[in-house]
């Protein structure tokens, strides 16, 4: 069996360093707050090259928060991508503001800036660029859009740890950037948990005070905030994965560049590109096909696992329907029927990959 997400093989491969780490945290009982939760603040902010991290309970709320730390005027348009997962939409109209949709980019799938260009209006104020898939969007051109326009780039970066443009880690190159540490991210505790990041002294403060409560000491609010703390359990965790990801994202890098090496002649294969400047850090591989649910069908009948990322784009969804976008003329709206997302992780073995490669020529092959 190749499976899609393998957290418990995960585990095995560091289970004496995760048990000792939870131990430590429960022995000395700082559950909230604490070294666990300074230490990852740290080494995550220096591992995405940002001048700032906040550790918050989840990557929603941290796009949430990021927004709200922005202090746009109320009902102020935010622009986001079609094809992504509904966090990044729904944190926009929870804070407040309009969702406008623009496409996606037919061949990375990140936002697609001339959609994105034809869709600013003078109420846009910020965009969310959703590093897709671990494949970062183009920063050079939305930080020059950014000022063009005045308008705020939010990098939500949940799929996109260690991810960079040009060499840069993204997520503090706009003004501010999020993750999520959900299980299945390619940072992931184990359970819900999620980080700002940014260089900007203000936002950065303006962030941890929302996300307790809006203080600045115990019993001294300034306003009302929220809670969206990390508990110290999640950062032990996160701490000991931290020092591992850079192995495990070359791991994925190199099962990424062999279904491309394997797969690029199969003419009914649409295959990822990967823009030559960019480090994709293939949180998910997605190809698309014709027959998507077919071969999907056909995948798990020889015990090949697969996702599909996303089966709906979101301009579609029931709770967009107040938008009246369904049928805008974009890619990501025909391509919601074609998404394949392949086994990807530091769990597949060059055997696994292999095997999935062989049984999609095998599908493919004229009968
Ligand atoms: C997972 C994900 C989120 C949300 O993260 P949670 O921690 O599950 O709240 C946001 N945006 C994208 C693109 C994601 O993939």
């Amino acid at each position: 069996m190749v499976k899609f997400l393998d957290l418990k093989y995960q585990y095995g491969t560091i289970k004496e360093e995760v048990d000792a780490a939870i131990k430590n945290v429960i022995e000395n009982s700082a559950f909230i707050g604490g070294a666990e939760i300074k230490n990852l603040e740290r080494d995550f902010a220096s591992y995405q090259n940002a001048k700032h991290c906040i550790a918050v309970a989840n990557g929603t709320d941290a796009i949430e928060i990021a927004i709200e730390a922005l202090e746009l005027p109320p009902n102020s348009e935010i622009i986001v991508p079609a094809n992504s997962f509904i966090s990044s939409s729904e944190a926009v109209t929870r804070s407040g503001h309009r969702v406008v949709f623009c496409d996606c980019n037919p061949e990375n799938y990140t936002i697609d800036l001339d959609s994105l260009k034809k869709t600013i209006t003078n109420k846009t104020k910020a965009i969310i660029a959703v590093h897709l898939y671990g494949h970062p969007c183009n920063m050079e051109e939305l930080m020059e859009i950014s000022e063009e326009k005045d308008l705020k780039i939010i990098e939500d970066c949940a799929q996109a740890h260690g991810a960079e443009f040009k060499g840069k880690r993204i997520g503090a190159i706009g003004h501010i950037g999020t993750f999520s540490f959900y299980p299945g991210k390619n940072l992931g505790a184990y359970g819900d948990a999620g980080a700002i990041v940014t260089n900007d002294d203000e936002l950065a403060k303006k962030s941890r005070m929302i996300a307790n409560h809006g203080r600045i000491e115990k019993y001294n609010h300034i306003f009302e905030g929220r809670n969206s703390r990390l508990d110290n359990l999640q950062a032990a965790v996160l701490n000991v994965k931290l020092k591992h990801i850079e192995k495990w994202t070359e791991q994925r890098i190199a099962i990424a560049d062999y279904y491309v090496k394997e797969l690029k002649d199969v003419a009914q294969i649409q295959l990822p590109k990967r823009e030559s400047w960019a480090r994709q850090v293939y949180h998910l591989f997605v190809i698309r096909v014709d027959d998507r649910d077919d071969l999907k069908n056909y995948l798990k009948e020889n015990d090949i696992g697969s996702g599909i990322h996303y089966p709906i784009a979101l301009p579609k969804l029931q709770a967009y329907k107040y938008l009246g976008q369904e049928n805008d003329n974009f890619c990501a709206h025909k391509y919601d029927t074609e998404v394949l997302s392949l086994p990807i992780g530091e769990h597949i073995t060059l055997n696994d990959a292999e095997r999935v490669v062989m049984v999609l020529k095998e599908y493919f092959s004229p009968k």
